[in-house]
């Protein structure tokens, strides 16, 4: 498909920035696991008052959105310079993540082999692929996946003005919100590619910017074998592994997880994600 070749000829071009990046730093560690919390997690306020009657007046001036419940209000966070790249964890723990879907023919198998091991991943998830396949969206969230935003359209951030970055941000927090439950508290910039706007965007919208550490390079399609050995080679406390369930043809990473996330398990990592907001 069109947007598949883009895709792969897209990473391609980055692959490379994108790897010297990610290995030129030592920066960006995310305390999770354990008893560590990711960050401070403000319970939202949701008390009495918020179910207090409005005045007449105020009712009438309500705008008349629908009947759900009112959109949790973004904690405003620190504005980054660089992504998380690992967690920080005293114990063999990694985290697995998944990008670009939801994929109606890949992403319930992933889930599937996740939900045999009684494993948690992250999804980061593009909006118009979320919008399509919302069901599998409220799966993540009944299995206790953690679901990020990965932008609506997957466009090189680089490229954009902060008004479109902006809203291909917003949009797919709305999508994930409606079919997840709650807003995404994660970023992943589409090709790893950073720039100033989408660190600050993302801290006004509540969100950590998450990178990785290792690069299945699952994207390039290199055999399922090589998705294996790059996994299993490339683990070590604290890695977070970059995977994709869509984008392309994803059958390789469908069948490599059935393989290496035993040989994890086997060789004693406790694969972890984020606190999800209560
Ligand atoms: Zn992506």
């Amino acid at each position: 498909m069109q947007k598949d070749q883009f895709f792969t000829r897209r990473r391609l071009l980055l692959a490379s920035a994108a790897a010297v990046g990610a290995a030129g730093t030592t920066a960006g560690v995310l305390m999770a696991g354990g008893e560590e919390t990711a960050r401070t997690v403000s319970v939202p306020v949701a008390g009495p008052q918020a179910r207090q009657a409005p005045k007449s007046s105020a009712f009438r001036l309500r705008p008349l959105t629908g009947y759900g419940p009112p959109r949790s209000a973004p904690k405003k966070l620190k504005v980054r310079h660089e992504p998380i790249l690992r967690i920080s964890t005293k114990g063999r723990r990694m985290m697995l993540t998944f990008d670009d879907g939801p994929h109606p023919d890949y992403t319930p198998h992933i889930l599937d082999t996740l939900a045999k091991y009684d494993v948690r991943a992250m999804f980061f998830v593009c909006g118009e692929m979320a919008v399509d396949n919302k069901e599998l969206i409220a799966r993540m969230a009944e299995d206790g996946h953690v679901v990020g935003n990965h932008t609506w359209t997957h466009p090189l951030l680089t490229q954009l003005d902060r008004g479109d970055i902006k809203s291909e941000m917003e949009r797919t927090s709305d999508v994930i919100e409606d079919a997840y439950g709650e807003r995404p508290q994660w970023f992943r910039a589409p090709y790893g590619a950073w720039n100033k706007a989408a660190f600050q965007l993302g801290a006004k919208m509540g969100m950590e910017p998450m990178a990785w550490t290792v690069d299945t390079t699952d994207w390039e399609v290199p055999g399922t074998s090589t998705i294996i050995d790059r996994v299993e080679s490339g683990a070590a406390p604290g890695v977070v592994v970059l995977s994709h369930d869509a984008g392309g043809d994803r059958s390789q990473s469908v069948r490599a997880i059935r393989e290496y996330l035993p040989y994890l398990l086997d060789s004693g990592y406790h694969l972890t994600v984020p606190p999800r907001r209560i």
